[in-house]
Protein backbone atom coordinates (compact mmCIF):
# COMPACT_ATOMS: atom_id res chain seq x y z
CA UNK A 1 0.00 0.00 0.00
CA UNK A 2 0.90 3.65 -0.71
CA UNK A 3 2.14 6.25 1.82
CA UNK A 4 -1.33 8.24 2.72
CA UNK A 5 -1.42 12.16 3.77
CA UNK A 6 -3.97 14.72 4.03
CA UNK A 7 -4.18 16.51 0.57
CA UNK A 8 -5.81 19.93 -0.31
CA UNK A 9 -8.05 19.34 -3.25
CA UNK A 10 -9.59 22.45 -5.06
CA UNK A 11 -12.71 21.15 -6.33
CA UNK A 12 -15.09 18.16 -5.35
CA UNK A 13 -14.96 15.17 -7.79
CA UNK A 14 -16.92 11.37 -8.00
CA UNK A 15 -14.59 8.69 -8.57
CA UNK A 16 -12.98 5.06 -7.42
CA UNK A 17 -11.70 4.99 -3.65
CA UNK A 18 -8.17 4.32 -4.75
CA UNK A 19 -7.79 1.36 -2.02
CA UNK A 20 -11.32 -0.27 -2.03
CA UNK A 21 -12.16 0.90 -5.46
CA UNK A 22 -16.14 2.20 -4.56
CA UNK A 23 -17.54 5.16 -6.47
CA UNK A 24 -17.44 8.23 -4.35
CA UNK A 25 -18.32 12.03 -4.11
CA UNK A 26 -14.81 13.52 -2.54
CA UNK A 27 -15.96 16.83 -1.57
CA UNK A 28 -13.40 19.96 -1.97
CA UNK A 29 -10.95 20.58 0.47
CA UNK A 30 -8.71 18.48 2.72
CA UNK A 31 -8.97 14.64 1.83
CA UNK A 32 -6.59 11.80 2.80
CA UNK A 33 -4.86 10.72 -0.44
CA UNK A 34 -2.21 8.35 -1.85
CA UNK A 35 1.02 9.41 -2.57
CA UNK A 36 0.07 9.31 -6.58
CA UNK A 37 -2.72 12.02 -5.39
CA UNK A 38 -5.66 9.21 -5.58
CA UNK A 39 -8.36 10.15 -3.24
CA UNK A 40 -9.35 7.59 -0.57
CA UNK A 41 -12.69 7.27 1.23
CA UNK A 42 -13.92 8.07 4.68
CA UNK A 43 -14.26 4.46 5.63
CA UNK A 44 -10.56 3.27 4.42
CA UNK A 45 -8.98 6.38 5.57
CA UNK A 46 -10.60 5.72 9.32
CA UNK A 47 -9.70 1.87 9.10
CA UNK A 48 -5.75 2.97 7.65
CA UNK A 49 -5.08 6.17 9.12
CA UNK A 50 -7.54 7.28 11.59
CA UNK A 51 -5.20 9.97 12.98
CA UNK A 52 -5.15 11.13 9.66
CA UNK A 53 -9.05 11.69 9.88
CA UNK A 54 -9.53 13.05 13.17
CA UNK A 55 -7.00 15.62 12.14
CA UNK A 56 -8.84 16.52 9.50
CA UNK A 57 -12.28 16.32 11.49
CA UNK A 58 -10.83 18.86 14.03
CA UNK A 59 -9.44 21.22 11.07
CA UNK A 60 -12.75 21.41 10.05
CA UNK A 61 -15.03 22.15 13.07
CA UNK A 62 -11.73 24.84 13.64
CA UNK A 63 -12.98 26.41 9.97
CA UNK A 64 -16.55 26.20 10.61
CA UNK A 65 -16.43 27.66 13.78
CA UNK A 66 -13.86 30.62 12.65
CA UNK A 67 -16.34 31.34 10.37
CA UNK A 68 -19.09 31.91 12.97
CA UNK A 69 -17.22 34.20 14.95
CA UNK A 70 -16.38 36.15 12.01
CA UNK A 71 -19.87 36.74 11.51
CA UNK A 72 -20.75 37.34 15.57
CA UNK A 73 -17.77 38.58 16.88
CA UNK A 74 -18.69 35.84 19.84
CA UNK A 75 -18.61 32.15 20.22
CA UNK A 76 -21.60 30.13 21.41
CA UNK A 77 -21.22 27.90 23.81
CA UNK A 78 -22.49 24.87 21.59
CA UNK A 79 -19.15 25.61 19.46
CA UNK A 80 -16.78 25.61 22.12
CA UNK A 81 -18.70 22.26 23.28
CA UNK A 82 -18.14 21.11 19.52
CA UNK A 83 -14.28 22.19 19.46
CA UNK A 84 -13.58 20.47 22.80
CA UNK A 85 -15.16 17.40 21.26
CA UNK A 86 -13.09 17.41 17.64
CA UNK A 87 -9.80 18.25 19.62
CA UNK A 88 -10.56 15.35 22.37
CA UNK A 89 -11.63 12.62 18.79
CA UNK A 90 -8.13 13.81 17.72
CA UNK A 91 -6.24 13.16 21.08
CA UNK A 92 -7.52 9.90 21.43
CA UNK A 93 -6.41 9.05 17.63
CA UNK A 94 -3.11 9.42 18.59
CA UNK A 95 -1.22 6.24 19.26
CA UNK A 96 1.08 5.82 21.82
CA UNK A 97 4.24 6.48 19.56
CA UNK A 98 2.62 10.33 18.27
CA UNK A 99 1.56 10.73 22.44
CA UNK A 100 5.21 10.00 23.53
CA UNK A 101 6.76 12.50 20.87
CA UNK A 102 4.38 15.32 21.46
ZN1 LIG B 1 -12.21 3.14 0.18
Amino acid sequence: MSELAIGLAEGAEEGPCSLCGQQVSFPAGLRVMTSNKGSVCRNCAKQHVPTLVALMDLASTAERIGKIVQHNHWLPLKSHLEMAQAAERYASALTPTCREAS
